[in-house]
């Protein structure tokens, strides 16, 4: 995950090996190469920009040139922001509500399904509720189809009315069947286009309206770096969502969105897909990350 840019961090270190006495220049060299490194990363420019300057502000403020280890203190430096950058705390799921009602959005093709199915399997297994798969996607059969596949090899009922032409209407049923049944977790798998459309837009937005859910996820593959970005600024403005998933994080991506998207739009990132399997689901950690991205 993100070996390039450990492999171009770790070069931009290597400077301030070597070097008797570090001096301003070495840290400004430094910088700029960790600059390089996130913008190869597909980091977007003003981000990567800010992110250096604030860290040289720090080195300044701690005078890193008098330490005795400068370059340790800067990969901490680096590191913190890093952490920073990419939301600081590990932000929860509210599984407040009886049921909770979990609405998925994003665009066709992002991973919504399959995250929907390792949502579940993650709440069953590992936090002891009873979920309930809804398929709201009333243009492709094969959609409803795949999340039933899913529901079945996890354990998971799935609700669907393929006759029904209302996902409005089929996510309120869905509620009414989860509060008659004993689910106390309601996670609503919508339709997503190949790109942003007005009406996908129109549509979800209604569902959100009418469901009013606890969580409204915003599910994005990492492999599309800034695209990845750009679409979650336009699903946030419509649908104000509560949290970001990373699918694809074992793909060979770059890690631009994983470390700004939460800037961009002040949204956590909550759960990182990390592969096809139920199982490949994790808590995000912005400090494991930054640790990880560091090496
Ligand atoms: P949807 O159209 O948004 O519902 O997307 P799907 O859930 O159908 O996923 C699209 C494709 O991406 C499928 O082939 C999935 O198996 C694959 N996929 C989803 N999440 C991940 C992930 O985290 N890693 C990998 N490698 N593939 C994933």
């Amino acid at each position: 995950m993100f070996d390039n840019l450990s492999d171009k961090l770790d070069k931009a270190f290597h400077i301030l090996k070597g070097h008797g006495k570090i001096t301003e220049v070495n840290v400004a060299e430094t910088l700029k190469e960790v600059r390089r490194a996130l913008l190869d990363a597909d980091v977007n420019f003003k981000i990567a920009k800010d992110f250096t300057t604030k860290v040289k502000e720090k080195a300044i403020g701690q005078d890193v040139l008098t330490t005795l280890q400068p370059g340790q203190l800067l990969v901490k430096l680096v590191k913190d922001e890093l952490t920073e950058l990419m939301g600081g705390d590990v932000a929860g799921i509210n599984l407040s509500g009886t049921p909770t009602v979990i609405l998925m959005s994003g665009l066709q093709g992002s991973g919504k399904t399959t995250f929907s199915g390792k949502l579940a399997n993650y709440l069953l297994t590992k936090k002891n509720k009873k979920p309930l798969l809804v398929a709201c996607d009333i243009y492709r059969p094969a959609a409803i189809q795949q999340l039933y596949v899913v529901g079945d090899s996890i354990g998971v009922e799935v609700y669907s009315e393929p006759e029904n032409k209302n996902p409005v209407e089929i996510a309120q049923n869905a509620i009414k069947h989860a509060k008659a049944n004993g689910f106390n977790v309601v996670i609503v798998d919508t339709a997503g286009r190949l790109a942003v459309d007005e009406e996908m837009m129109n549509e979800i937005e209604r569902v959100h309206k009418a469901i009013q859910p606890h969580e409204t996820l915003f599910v994005v593959d990492a492999m599309t770096g800034q695209d990845a970005v750009n679409t979650a600024k336009t699903f946030n403005e419509r649908l104000n969502f509560d949290g970001v998933i990373l699918t694809k994080l074992d793909g060979d991506t770059r890690g631009g969105a994983a470390i700004s998207i939460k800037s961009v739009v002040n949204k956590p990132i909550k759960f990182v897909g990390t592969g096809e399997k139920m199982d490949a689901i994790d808590v995000f950690y912005p400090v494991r990350m930054a640790e990880r991205i560091l090496g």
